[in-house]
């Protein structure tokens, strides 16, 4: 082992920073959220530092370091330009034996500082033997996903408990054993979804039946409404691959991106539900019995839909099914197919100055579409969910309302995959365009000013961008 990892409690303990620059700011405000008394040594600090100084919150000696005692110093850390004077500190620290950090120079340490994942306090730290911050960083990121946000407050759940636990069971072994399942049980899934005071109530009804060596109350089932996103398996939330990763079970739709199955447990059932539309399939109802039927019976339900739950995924109804039966839920938000459309088409749902309004609308029914439109507002970019198979339908309503015939459109098919195609024509065009190149769900339709961006805006380099022109269709260009 390079490094030995250890945990130091600086509260209140006088170190020393040597460097007024930007790099011992930096150190300095490490230091200040560990609850150091940091005394800063240089002949000139920094705005901020100076800032800080007058705050209260850091004391500035304004001064070379040559000749300052470090005996009173817990930790040094040399952070300025200049090598000689970094390791004239590092000399002084080690005659004294006081732990020093020379910033960027690993061979003048006698510790180094980690990537920190901080969730108080919880604390996560990465070294790579001072041979590759960057890497160490890297390491860090991929921690800071898997690990949930709210881990910090579990571990002060667990602080405030131990000397109940303890008393309670005072044998070790059955203690160590009441911790192993309480990390993976009801009390921490409360916390991490934050419901604290449910959280409490289970601690100490795990807690009884462990004393009375009676059976742990049982896990309550839980149905989690995840939103997968658009199409690109990253395009998932950290809280839906989270919670994906937990369930026991995971009803899946169509859409869902298949790679993101990978995510669940080994063990977990994985059931499709998708619907295929026109093709007889499982119903509605069936749906939401299956679901209830699950949770009701203890298990935690992934119910992981495309795009957003609650935006044309009939979220709403599952959710109601599940409120009739009295289970627990959570939702988790997903990118709707019109954000990440949008967003991979290089189309601003919104511009100053262009569209102030988006309207997500579905263009699978006629009376829908027709309830959700007002007359051809200016400044508002349309989003059609569905009915590729109506564009023809689509195109007269909104020329009865009052859109120009060469009002830009945009149809987006398998937005955000490698499959991505984006076709530019105008309203006029769509249903031949549809036609003509062949566009098939899933499609999304935006229409308005905006959608003309998608071709000075293009950055997502899988996508085909096809510009159709009625009069022209054998010229429908391909740009990309
Ligand atoms: N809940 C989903 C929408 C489900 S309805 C969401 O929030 O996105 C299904 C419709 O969404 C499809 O018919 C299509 O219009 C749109 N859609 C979903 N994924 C899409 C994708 N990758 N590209 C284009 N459209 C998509």
């Amino acid at each position: 082992m390079q490094h030995l990892p250890i945990f130091a409690d600086l509260a209140e303990r006088d170190c020393l920073v040597v460097g007024g620059g930007a790099v011992a700011e930096r150190r300095v405000r490490l230091l200040l959220d560990a609850g150091a008394a940091v005394t800063v040594c240089a002949p000139e600090v920094s705005e901020t530092l100076a800032r800080w100084a007058s705050d209260g919150r850091v004391t500035v000696l304004e001064r070379p370091f040559g000749g300052l005692d470090v005996e009173p110093f817990w930790l040094v850390v040399a952070a300025t330009d200049d090598r000689a004077t970094n390791a004239a500190v590092a000399a002084a620290a080690t005659a004294a034996k006081r732990f020093c950090n020379v910033v960027d120079d690993p061979s003048l340490c006698s510790f180094v500082t980690p990537a920190i994942v901080d969730r108080g306090p919880v604390t996560i730290a990465v070294a790579s033997g001072g041979r590759s911050p960057v890497l160490a960083r890297w390491i860090k990121g991929l921690i800071e996903l898997a690990v949930p946000i709210r881990v910090g407050q579990l571990a002060t759940l667990a602080g405030r408990w131990r000397a109940a636990v303890r008393e309670a069971l005072p044998e070790a072994d059955r203690r160590r054993r009441f911790w192993q399942q309480w990390v993976q049980g009801p009390v921490a899934e409360h916390v991490l979804a934050g419901r604290d005071d449910a959280a409490e109530r289970a601690m100490q009804a795990t807690l009884d039946a462990w004393r009375h060596d009676a059976d742990e109350p049982k896990r309550a089932g839980e149905a989690y409404l995840v939103g997968a996103g658009p199409g690109s398996p990253d395009l998932i939330t950290i809280r839906g691959r989270q919670l994906l990763a937990e369930a026991d079970v995971v009803l899946y739709d169509r859409l869902v991106n298949p790679e993101l199955l990978a995510y669940a447990r080994r063990d977990a059932e994985l059931i499709c539900v998708g619907k295929v539309p026109w093709k007889p399939s499982i119903t509605q109802k069936q749906l939401n019995r299956l679901l209830v039927g699950l949770v009701a019976g203890g298990k935690r339900v992934c119910r992981l839909k495309g795009g957003d739950p609650l935006i044309f995924g009939r979220g709403g109804e599952e959710i109601e099914a599940l409120v009739a039966a009295g289970l627990r839920f959570q939702v988790v938000p997903g990118v709707s197919a019109a954000e990440g459309c949008a967003a991979y088409a290089g189309i601003p749902l919104t511009l100053r100055g262009v569209a102030h309004a988006v309207l997500l609308t579905t263009g699978h029914a006629e009376e829908h579409t027709a309830a959700a439109l007002a007359e051809a507002p200016v400044g508002q970019t349309l989003a059609f969910y569905m009915g590729v198979a109506r564009y023809d339908e689509i195109r007269e309503e909104l020329l009865r309302r009052g859109y120009a015939p060469e009002t830009p459109v945009a149809v987006v098919e398998s937005g955000t995959t490698d499959r991505q195609r984006v076709i530019r024509t105008a309203l006029r065009s769509l249903a031949r365009a549809q036609q003509a190149l062949e566009i098939r769900a899933p499609a999304l339709l935006l229409v308005g000013e905006t959608t003309r961006f998608a071709e000075r805006y293009a950055w997502f380099q899988p996508s085909k961008l096809e510009i159709f022109d009625e009069r022209e269709p054998a010229l429908a260009r391909v740009t990309r």
